[in-house]
């Protein structure tokens, strides 16, 4: 008599995990999941800035008529879309306010209703005024000195600054101050981490020192880098990304072809 075949107690597949946030394209999902080489990584940042210049041209960043307009642009940029800080500064220069020096003998309770069109205006009226003191203590301009000190030791004691982050203190110290810095914001980051290049939850610094290891140390090329990850980030890399639009993912670009058939190989290697 045969045995009774066991009845077997089918085992239900796991459940895929959700995915969450955005994707990267399709074809370059599992090679961003995997570590790769430094040469890599240089490889495919310096492709990164051909294939956005390219399409996009020179940027021509950052908009400003001066280093103290500058300045208070990258302050009043925190949290809210450029159109709003074109309208404050509007306001603080109708004012006569438009400059470092005069801000510094304001109080922060006189600035914040010029600068209401930037949003959270309270809170940058005062971190405008802690700015404006550091370059002009009472109002008078301390640039000179500033111009003499290490970029280093400058960019340690801008985020020593009452509301000044790493993003604002390399902002001002590229497009105001012209010292060779590098800007992360959240399109680099978002660029970098679907790209593979660095994980996911990257913390700035570590972003910033992949880019000045792998970027020649030159203040024009990181000027415009920054503004083309800008571009790309405002027009394709959104929290939903574009890609199949994007310059970045051209059937004929790094994104699809030559440069991650490179990390392949050098994952192999
Ligand atoms: S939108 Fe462009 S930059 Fe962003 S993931 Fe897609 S291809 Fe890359």
């Amino acid at each position: 008599m045969p045995a009774k075949k066991k009845r077997g107690i089918k085992k239900r597949a796991a459940p895929r995990a959700r995915q969450k946030g955005p994707r990267a394209p399709a074809d370059v999902q599992p090679a961003t999941r995997r570590p790769v080489s430094d040469t890599v990584r240089r490889r495919v940042i310096l492709e990164i800035y051909d294939r956005l210049l390219d399409p996009c041209g020179k940027r021509n960043w950052w908009p400003g008529q001066t280093p103290d307009e500058i300045i208070i642009g990258a302050v009043l940029t925190q949290n809210t879309a450029w159109r709003n800080v074109v309208r404050a500064i509007d306001s603080l220069k109708a004012a006569g306010l438009l400059s470092l020096p005069a801000l510094a003998r304001e109080t922060p309770e006189d600035i914040a209703p010029l600068i209401r069109a930037s949003g959270y205006f309270n809170l940058k009226a005062r971190r405008l005024h802690a700015v404006a003191e550091f370059f002009a203590p009472g109002g008078r301009s301390r640039m000179a000195e500033i111009e003499s000190q290490e970029t280093d030791a400058l960019r340690e004691a801008l985020l020593a600054t009452h509301g000044v982050g790493p993003e604002t203190a390399d902002s001002i110290l590229v497009y105001a101050l012209g010292r060779l810095s590098f800007v992360v914001d959240t399109y680099t980051t978002r660029v970098v981490t679907r790209h593979g290049l660095l994980a996911d939850g990257s913390r700035y610094e570590a972003i910033r020192a992949m880019f000045t290891r792998h970027v020649r140390a030159d203040l024009a090329m990181y000027n415009e880098y920054h503004a083309l990850l800008v571009w790309v980030g405002h027009h394709y890399c959104k929290p939903k990304p574009q890609c199949a639009a994007c310059p970045l993912a051209r059937r004929s670009c790094f994104a699809t072809a030559a440069a991650w058939r490179a990390l392949a190989d050098a994952r192999s290697e």
